[in-house]
């Protein structure tokens, strides 16, 4: 505010939205940076009318953008025969998303899924799972983010997350990421249950593995007996241009857990157990959920993978991705230090701890983009972006930059 300002402006219905929320939820989450109303396509609208070109997609969920209308039909149509049901029942929508993420995950005979609401429930599961074993023991990695949940919890890595909420489940153990000889010595010490990675770090700052990371891994746990249990709630559902990011390393995990894309913006989330020993290991009664796999959930599922096949989503995510990472490069802006990731899940790394700064005016320019970390942008668009809106960003980044580094 400038002292020759006569009148300061009368506040916005955004900011008398946002006074509003800071009186009723709880502070967790701070202020949040805009109140949406609106969403088409790969674009919202925020409660001033201000439309924004969604380059993080609610953090890589909204894989066919906002208001499909596959998504919108399909859950219209199940909404208004049945939504819920509970897990003392079963529907045609249930069986079938469950028949096609097996199918898509290319689990052998055997294999089985568990459904749930969330990442993190599925990652509960899989904690369940791996104690199963007999075994406490699970190995995770510098990092990682798998939810906030207690059980959850106790696998992200994230000191700030996990201090005020410690004593955490025992036994986890944090080791580097992407290096297998850490696995090697981690696995040495014994009554390892499991280990349990993300194919691609997500919210650790969109971190690519070396390529042979998940095959040596692979070859150690089956060699200690452990799980290996892959976290695809960000990489999985075409996210990184094929159905799941681990597919690219020609292994077979013991399970993988999914949500994020898979629901297009409906919670859903799943745990697929890989083969029918591990399947096995949970047992009638062992676990549950009242909403876990609803028709409602379901049908949403089947609407979000029938069209990723349909309009050949998987091809387009890599080809528009690698062509974003290319043309970011080809910037050669003293700031971007490197592209990261695989498809549509990219990290731009910058020079210096600015990205708080690029995100809020790539936000007033009109660009939704996520500060992953003090250095690193993360881009997660719907799989259904074009190469044009791509480029429309990439065009402003270097002014966005400029600003940034003088801001
Ligand atoms: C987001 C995320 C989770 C947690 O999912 P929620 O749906 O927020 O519970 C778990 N693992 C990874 C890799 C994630 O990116």
């Amino acid at each position: 505010m400038t002292a020759e300002s006569p009148q300061p402006a009368p506040p916005t219905r955004s900011e008398q939205l946002l006074d509003r929320y800071e009186e009723a939820l709880l502070g967790v989450f701070g202020r949040p940076q805009l109140v949406i109303e609106r969403g088409e396509g790969c674009y919202i609208w925020d409660a001033d009318g201000k439309r924004y070109l969604d380059l993080l997609a609610g953090i890589a969920v909204n894989a066919l953008g906002h208001n499909h209308p596959e998504l919108v039909a399909a859950v219209s149509k199940q909404v208004g025969e049945v939504a819920h049901i509970s897990n003392f029942f079963t529907s045609g929508a249930q069986i079938e998303l469950a028949e096609r993420l097996l199918a898509i995950a290319g689990a052998p005979e055997g294999s089985r899924v568990f459904f749930t609401n969330s990442g993190t429930e599925a990652l509960e599961g899989a904690v369940k799972l791996a104690r199963r074993t007999g075994r406490t023991g699970i190995i995770a990695s510098e990092g990682a983010f798998h939810g906030r949940s207690t059980g959850a919890l106790a696998l992200t890595a994230k000191p700030a997350y996990r201090e005020p909420f410690e004593p955490l489940i025992p036994g986890v153990s944090h080791i580097p990421y992407g290096d297998a000889d850490a696995v090697e010595d981690a696995l040495a010490a014994g009554d390892i249950s499991a280990v349990v990675l993300e194919p691609i770090q997500g919210e650790g700052g969109v971190i690519v593995p070396p390529d042979d990371y998940l095959t040596r891994v692979r070859e150690l746990t089956h060699a200690a007996r452990a799980l290996l249990i892959l976290d695809e709630v960000q990489t999985g559902i075409g996210r990184t241009g094929d159905w799941f990011a681990f597919q690219r390393s020609g292994i077979q995990p013991d399970a993988i857990t999914i949500a994020k894309g898979l629901g297009g913006g409906i919670p859903v989330g799943a745990l697929v157990t890989f083969g029918p020993e591990v399947s096995g290991l949970l047992q009638p009664g062992m676990h549950g959920s009242t909403f876990g796999g609803n028709p409602l959930a379901s049908a949403a599922g089947l609407a979000v993978l029938s069209t990723i096949e349909r309009d050949g989503l998987l091809r387009h995510t890599s080809e528009v991705g690698d062509g974003f990472a290319a043309a970011v490069l080809a910037l050669s802006h003293p700031q971007i230090r490197e592209v990261r990731g695989r498809g549509l899940l990219r990290g731009i790394a910058l020079s210096s701890p600015i990205a708080p700064a690029v995100m809020g005016i790539a936000r007033a320019d009109g660009f939704i983009v996520n500060a992953v970390a003090p250095d690193a942008i993360r881009i997660a668009p719907p799989l259904i972006i074009t190469a044009e809106q791509l480029a429309s960003f990439t065009a402003a980044l270097p002014g966005i930059l400029d600003r940034a580094v003088n801001s």
